[in-house]
């Protein structure tokens, strides 16, 4: 699917559930590498709030795909590198620990990742 960029949609349930997959994720991470508890490290925090910053600025919104399937790839380099060590650890895990979150990723990666119109001229 073909589609103009869409404004932030922060309030939209897909939007809240995307924020609440990493922050989760992101967590289970940060406590077992990085020994923390509660709080996550600077390294950490820095990641997340970068994850919330590319959601918010998604031109797809809720129609998004997943983040791994999306032809634009937003994450900078370094930031895309601890995106990949975070989910291969995380994901397992978060069937475990909060398999409504896990299964609704899942089911949102087998959307067709829509592209973006050009812009009118
Ligand atoms: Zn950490």
């Amino acid at each position: 699917m073909c589609m103009q960029p869409r404004p932030p949609n922060p309030t939209h349930k897909r939007m809240k559930r995307e924020k609440q997959t990493i922050a989760y994720m992101v967590d289970l991470y940060c406590k077992a590498h990085h020994s923390t508890h509660g709080e996550l490290c600077s390294e950490c925090r820095e990641f997340k709030e970068y994850a919330f910053l590319r959601l918010d600025k998604c031109p797809f919104q809720e129609k998004k795909s997943t983040c791994g399937k999306c032809v634009i790839q937003c994450y900078r380099p370094g930031m895309k590198q601890k995106v990949k060590v975070v989910m291969r650890y995380a994901g397992p895990r978060m069937l475990l620990r909060h398999p409504g979150l896990a299964l609704h990723h899942v089911w949102d990666g087998h959307r067709e990742p829509p592209t973006l119109a050009k812009k009118p001229a």
